[in-house]
């Protein structure tokens, strides 16, 4: 401080007490003091509205104000300024009052001196800087506070936001932090959880591989990753912990759609490849028959038909697997024209005569049916889909009916027969991608021709679906829009 300059406001009427506190500092002459005198309260409370100084030096009476009110008027106006009263009055009970009012120091002009004036400025000064500092450090550690909790908090954002389930394990594997993903996938909730040992809220993970993945993350000090299936919940879970300060950090995320999907693309390709395998050891088996029988033209006339009737099969089986793909995919533009369904369907009826058993297919539509609008090759498709398979589930001598009629602006297109039917636990199904009921396992097909025949239905803003009495017959229905009035005739087919 004796270096530092010290502002002094010196509050005082009288010019003689004025002139001796100036002299008594220049006398002390410790410090720089930078001093400035106004006579009364008033002019006081302008100064320190202008500037601020260390210390005031107060003389408590004054033109305009007198005792402890003098004091009372400074604090209520500029609180916290550091006061030295200094009077003439030598009074024990104000000395007490003023000091209890916050004032810094009293003292009795007569008894006061260079130094005791110098010591009091100087403690007053010295309080006033230690309370500043003391402030300035208390509002630092406030903001940093203030801050470390917003970043806490925007941490615990995240992590409540995020998809994956996060928990906090510490040394001893309690929980020490759990989100809400967590308590979700868990099935457990935060208070089931926080501060207990997950092995002891999930005692069947004891020994399991999560459990050893987690202990040698803790004593390699390395992340860990493992695919666990939780049995009770009947869900994949992929587990990732990572060895942190205080235990471990766990993430952990339901995979069982994605597990899902793999067993279905694996028994998928199995399925797929026996059925494949099937006409191709038909093929293998009269190719053998030709090699041995090469004299025998009946036989080999006989096998070639086997031959072929079983490379249709396949390619059939491929073209839907290449359909059923594309229509994933959904690259299907339909060609929407007017469609005259009697006429078409005849049509269709003749031209497929040598592929199927066409003659057991009674078509009963009403040649003055509105066009429908439809685009005639998917429309095919369908109808040979249902065809086939009314044909191909029903015996050689039964009929197949097609019919249509117009309901409202669509018409709906019914193919029935009188074959084995379909269980109803399977007509729920029966559209589902690969679905085949349980007795139509080895029969030709791979269970993509409903499927197929629905997601071109639905291409066209329709709908199909199946009615059926097991032992009597099954029906599948479609609707196809009646066609508006500016869509192009369809032109022959
Ligand atoms: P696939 O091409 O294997 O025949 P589909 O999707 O066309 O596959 O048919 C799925 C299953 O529905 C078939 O396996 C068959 O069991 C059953 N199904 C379909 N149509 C009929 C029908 N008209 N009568 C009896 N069962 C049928």
């Amino acid at each position: 401080m004796a270096d530092e300059s010290v502002t002094v406001l010196l509050v005082e009427d009288n010019p003689s007490d004025a002139r001796l506190v100036r002299e008594m500092l220049v006398d002390v002459g410790a410090a720089q003091f930078e001093l400035v005198h106004v006579e009364q309260l008033s002019d006081a409370l302008e100064s320190l509205a202008q500037e601020s100084f260390d210390v005031v030096l107060l003389d408590l009476s004054l033109p305009d104000t007198h005792g402890m009110d003098t004091l009372v008027q400074m604090y209520t106006a500029y609180p916290g300024t550091p006061v030295v009263v200094l009077t003439g009055m030598s009074d024990v009970d104000l000395a007490v009052k003023a000091l209890q009012e916050g004032a810094q120091d009293y003292l009795v002009k007569s008894r006061v001196d260079g130094n005791s004036l110098l010591r009091s400025i100087r403690y007053a000064v010295e309080r006033k800087r230690a309370e500043e500092e003391r402030s300035s450090l208390l509002a630092r550690e406030a903001a940093a506070r203030t801050e470390a909790e917003a970043a806490h908090q925007r941490v615990l954002d995240i992590l409540e936001s995020i998809n994956d389930a996060f928990v906090a394990l510490n040394h001893q594997w309690r929980f020490t932090y759990v989100n809400r993903e967590a308590e979700k996938i868990l099935r457990r909730s935060w208070a089931e959880l926080i501060d207990k040992c997950i092995w002891e809220v999930f005692p069947e993970a004891l020994g399991s591989k999560t459990y050893r993945e987690f202990h040698r993350a803790v004593t390699e000090q390395v992340t860990v990753e493992s695919q666990e299936f939780i049995l009770q919940a009947s869900l994949w879970l992929e587990i990732r912990a990572y060895p942190a300060p205080g235990g471990l950090s766990v993430y952990l995320r339901d995979i069982t759609e994605r597990k899902r999907a793999e067993q279905f693309r694996e028994e998928y390709i199995h399925n797929v490849s026996h059925d494949l395998r099937a006409p191709l050891t038909i093929i293998r088996g009269h190719a053998n028959m030709i090699q041995r029988s090469a004299n025998n033209v009946d036989r080999v006339c006989k096998s070639a038909e086997a031959i072929v009737t079983s490379v249709e099969r396949m390619n059939a089986m491929i073209q839907d697997l290449v359909d059923s793909a594309r229509l994933e995919a959904s690259q299907l533009w339909p060609d929407i024209r007017a469609v005259s369904l009697a006429a078409f369907v005849s049509e269709l009826l003749e031209r497929v005569a040598g592929l199927m058993d066409s003659g057991r297919v009674k078509v009963h539509i009403r040649q003055d049916l509105p066009p429908v609008g439809a685009d005639p090759n998917l429309l095919e498709r369908i109808l040979m889909n249902l065809l086939t398979n009314a044909l191909k589930y029903s015996s050689p001598e039964t009929e197949v009916l097609v019919r249509a009629k117009a309901t409202g602006n669509e018409v709906v297109v019914s193919v029935a027969d009188r074959g084995v039917g379909i269980a109803a636990e399977d007509m729920a199904r029966i559209f589902e991608r690969f679905y085949r009921t349980r007795g139509a396992r080895e029969a030709e097909g791979l269970g993509l021709g409903l499927f197929i025949a629905k997601m071109l239905v639905e291409a066209q803003a329709g709908r199909i679906w199946g009615e059926s009495e097991p032992g009597k017959g099954s029906a599948f229905s479609f609707t196809i829009p009646i066609a508006k009035p500016n869509v192009s005739q369809q032109q022959g087919h």
